[in-house]
């Protein structure tokens, strides 16, 4: 689960972390009262959204004045931002953060997140702050530090000597380094974060180390242990068909393609999904309707599928184990019935009661592709796309 900006530097704010004054605002009006509280005279204001980038889509203003202020909220609040990790749709902003501006000197970037391949958390910085660190990744891998923490020891005055030498801190910069790096690795492992960056940690213009963005994930797993966290929760910024589908406990993630797939079993959901791409097109979803589903669960999931407008096919794969085919069959059925069947579908049934699950779809009329195995099931729903277009 992810956080907003303003949210995120709460929790850090919590463990000590230092963080610039701030204050969130939910329309114009409140981001006034907010600008005037702070008291200026350099204001931030900036969009909340789950994305970053937001600097370059004109979504976080550095301004002098309370006019200004306004203005710039004017034009942010209810504007669709689009920046790199928006996809080309956006993201409507709904909330203001009101921050007090800070005289930058430098600026870092520092992450801390869960390797693994070493099964520790690791801590990833360099000098190269405020820009994507993809990109720094990718053309000059060289100014990228990364070092792992043991769990036994936590941080160590090590973990701050190399991380300060990569960003060439003075010695006054390392002793605030050493307290940072103590605060976030806290706040990491007592929230259970499965992700906590801060692009750009920056150095003041009076030689202060703080946290000018923050971007938290947590492992949804943990989530039942943190009440506090879970309250932050935005709905809205989450995809409309996966809070369907945690609704039904459904394993759902949607993606970019336009083959809806449901599957038992992620391995097999996996598989599905690859071999989709091996005949030429590209999964819309990612679904493990699970081993033991019953037919009001494959409704569901059959109805999160087909309200995808991307989707132009479904591929149903189902190996029953414990999963029953004839579950599924029925489940499918009773969804087409409900909401109607305007794309081409493949199922392919294999395992407990397949002939049963068979002749469930045979009699209900339905028209569908039946496939013999995964093979033939990718060919035929990709072909059938293809004809349909
Ligand atoms: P992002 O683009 O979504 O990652 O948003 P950030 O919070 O990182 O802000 C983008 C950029 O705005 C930062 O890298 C800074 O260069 C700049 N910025 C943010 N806050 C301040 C501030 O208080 N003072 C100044 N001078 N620049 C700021
Ligand atoms: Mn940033």
């Amino acid at each position: 689960m992810n956080i907003h900006e303003y949210q995120a530097k709460a929790v850090l704010r919590e463990f000590g972390v230092a963080v610039p004054r701030g204050i969130p605002a939910f329309s114009v009006e409140e981001a006034m009262k907010a600008a005037k509280e702070l008291g200026g005279p350099v204001w931030v204001v900036k969009a909340q959204i789950h994305a970053g980038g937001r600097g370059k889509a004109g979504g976080v203003k550095v301004v002098k004045t309370l006019d200004d202020v306004k203005k710039e909220s004017e034009r942010i609040l209810g504007s669709v931002l689009v920046t790199h990790q928006t996809g080309p749709k956006g993201k409507q902003v709904n909330r203001l953060y009101i921050e007090e501006g800070s005289a930058i000197a430098k600026e870092f970037y520092l992450s801390m997140l869960v390797d693994r391949v070493s099964s520790r958390v690791a801590i990833v910085v360099s000098t190269e702050g405020g820009m994507n660190i993809e990109e720094v990744a990718h053309e000059t891998p060289e100014k990228i530090l990364t070092i792992t923490v043991d769990p036994a020891t936590n941080i160590c005055p090590h973990h701050v000597r190399n991380v300060s030498k990569a960003l060439g801190l003075d010695a006054d910069l390392q002793k605030q380094m050493s307290a940072l790096l103590t605060q976030l690795y806290r706040a990491f492992t007592e929230k259970d974060m499965s992700l906590l960056e801060i692009n750009p940690l920056v150095v003041t213009k009076d030689n202060k180390l703080i946290c000018l963005d923050a971007k938290v994930g947590f492992d949804s797993n943990a989530l039942y242990r943190h009440a506090d966290i879970m309250a932050l929760r935005d709905e809205t910024e989450e995809d409309e068909k996966e809070i369907e589908a945690s609704k039904h406990d459904l394993n759902y993630i949607s993606l970019d393609g336009s083959i809806g797939c449901m599957v038992n079993g992620a391995g097999l959901a996996m598989a599905t999904m690859d071999i989709i791409k091996l005949y030429g097109m590209a999964p819309a979803n990612f679904l493990d309707v699970g081993g033991g589903a019953s037919k009001e669960k494959v409704t569901a999931a059959f109805k999160i599928i087909t309200s995808d407008p991307n989707v132009k096919g479904i591929l149903i794969n189902i190996f029953g184990g414990i999963m029953k085919c004839d579950v599924i069959a029925e489940g499918v059925v009773a969804a087409v019935k409900e909401v109607g069947l305007k794309v081409p579908l493949v199922v392919r049934l294999e395992g407990t009661n397949v002939e049963l699950g068979k002749k469930i779809i045979k009699e209900s009329g339905l028209n569908v592709l039946p496939a013999d195995d995964l093979d033939d099931a990718a060919q035929k729903v990709v072909a059938a796309v293809k004809k349909a277009a």
